[in-house]
């Protein structure tokens, strides 16, 4: 594995603020997935801000940024009418009032027009809180306690699912047993035993859990696509099989749509693929970089919120901040913002890069959906975690890395994250991100065959 910039002397700056940052906070970032450790070594780069699709770093490099902030930045960075529309609010009003607003009310009907099958909505600030209520309230309503939930994927850090996103295959059971591991320390142990492992896109796997637990299954939780490895598409039907099963066995279907909301389509992954969970969590794209988060749903189950029988809470939920930023960004979304040209755009990257890689015989292919996808160097087929674990090179995918690094090409080091499109993203964007990877995927041959 390759751990050094190609050109270190690029990054001399985020170097030095690194070595700085160290001192004061731990690990010199504020979230794992900035950390060295994730993958960026030798070091963090530091950002210094971004406009439209560019972002700049501390030492003046201007990158076309497909990394947008881990997904928040749906319209590029600095969005003049969110920014606007933020900026004017809290002038005028103030951020937080411990009180209701008229906004909140507004900003209710907005998400719910979005989704179909949101029927009334709460706001929040983190996709973790909108996962741990999600979970508390389909835990109440059935009077059960078990979870199925898929590894491989995120549903952020509470203690109860911080479990099986990656684990290591040695210590993850068998292929057809997979036991739940918690992501890291801290965890207490117990937490592990309200939850059942299962392997995405296996419906088999699914039916046998159901036959033998069904009785106490609370919930499944699923990314409708599944994002925090690369960005594994559901195979036909398992979506609507997951629904299925949920009614057979009266368990709740929530859809974790932290990543997919409003970025697959204005009315999420489930619109576009046509499955209807029962609560569904949304974060990312709602802000347009703010944050905010909301969980919504049928209205029996969030009902028990009506009368504090199950707490959602929050200092900060439905602050004018968040409000101000999802009600400008949905405004935007349903109005203006023309998904076709974001498909168009992220459809002729894929398809480049995709071709790219044929033309050149570089093993592989890219993967995902609209404009949320990752670049696999596989020719295996990756149908779960486990899958991408195994066949997935991570070598090679971080020489990929470095390489459109060093041409001003940004993503995610990490090869289970995903690159993703914003709506400032153009057809220059493209033409220059495909030249730059031609030549990049020439250095992975190259540097590859250096490797064995
Ligand atoms: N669910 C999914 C699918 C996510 O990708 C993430 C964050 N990457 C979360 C939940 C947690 O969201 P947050 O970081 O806002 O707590």
């Amino acid at each position: 594995m390759t751990d050094q910039y190609l050109h270190p002397e690029r990054y001399a700056r985020s170097l030095a603020l690194y070595e700085e940052a160290l001192k004061v906070i731990p690990g010199g970032v504020n979230s794992t997935a900035r950390a060295a450790f994730s993958g960026w070594v030798p070091h963090p780069i530091f950002a210094k801000g971004g406009k439209g699709s560019k972002l700049t770093d501390v030492d003046g490099n201007v990158y076309i940024d497909y990394l947008l902030g881990l997904g928040p930045a749906i319209f590029g960075h600095c969005p003049e009418n969110i920014t606007e529309a933020v900026v004017e609010k809290i002038r005028s009003v103030g951020t937080v009032f411990a009180m209701a607003t008229e906004a909140e009310v507004g900003l209710a009907q907005q998400i719910i027009s979005a989704i179909p099958s949101v029927e009334t909505v709460r706001v929040l600030n983190t996709g973790t809180e909108g996962v741990l209520y999600a979970l508390r309230l389909a835990r109440e309503f059935t009077g059960r306690s078990k979870v199925v939930r898929f590894e491989g994927q995120y549903h952020g850090f509470s203690d109860g699912i911080y479990w099986s996103k990656h684990p290591d295959l040695e210590s993850a059971g068998p292929d057809d047993h997979p036991i739940a591991v918690p992501q890291g320390p801290g965890v207490p142990a117990e937490m592990g035993k309200s939850l059942i492992i299962a392997q995405w896109n296996d419906l088999a796997m699914i039916e046998e859990i159901f036959a033998h637990h069904g009785d106490d299954i609370a919930a499944i939780i699923t990314e409708p696509i599944m994002c925090n490895t690369g960005c594994i598409l559901p195979e036909p039907g398992y979506l609507e099989d997951l629904r299925q099963i949920c009614d057979r066995y009266g368990s709740v279907l929530i859809f974790d749509e932290v990543i997919t909301g409003f970025r697959i389509a204005l009315g999420g992954a489930q619109s576009k693929l046509g499955v209807t969970p029962d609560l569904t969590v949304m974060a990312k794209g709602l802000g347009g970089g703010f944050p905010v988060a909301a969980l919504g749903g049928r209205r029996d189950i969030m009902d028990l919120a009506t009368n504090g029988k199950v707490s959602i809470a929050g200092t900060y939920s439905g602050n004018a901040i968040a409000v101000a930023s999802a009600i400008a960004s949905l405004e935007y979304l349903s109005t203006e913002a023309t998904y076709d040209t974001l498909y168009q755009h992220s459809d002729r990257l894929r398809e480049g890069l995709n071709s790219l890689m044929r033309a050149k015989g570089v093993p592989g292919a890219v993967v995902g959906m609209g404009p949320v996808f990752q670049v696999w160097f596989t020719n295996e087929p990756i149908r779960n975690y486990r899958d991408a674990a195994r066949h997935a090179s991570a070598e090679q995918f971080r020489i990929w890395f470095e390489e459109m690094l060093d041409r001003g090409v940004l993503f995610h080091p990490g090869h289970f994250e995903n690159l993703f499109l914003s709506f400032a993203h153009d057809e220059q964007d493209i033409d220059v991100t495909l030249a730059q990877a031609s030549e990049s995927f020439d250095a992975v041959l190259a540097r590859s065959r250096q490797l064995v």
